[in-house]
């Protein structure tokens, strides 16, 4: 009995109303900005974690 599945769900996680009652075009908006800056974190992430692996396989002079 998973409810958490759902892909789309119904209400929006933004202003927290049903998605079928009003325009949410603005709230679409935030959601995007909001993955911009979990994408970002994530990619500066995976970008020091390479960096620290070629620190690690080359040898120091
Ligand atoms: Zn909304």
């Amino acid at each position: 009995m998973a409810t958490h599945s759902l892909d789309l769900p119904v209400m929006c996680d933004i202003c927290g109303k049903a998605r079928s009652t009003r325009n949410h075009a603005n709230c679409s908006r935030i959601r995007q900005q909001r993955k911009n800056v979990e994408w970002q974190s994530y990619m500066a992430n995976v970008a020091a974690k390479k960096l620290q692996q070629i620190q690690c396989l080359q040898p120091r002079r």
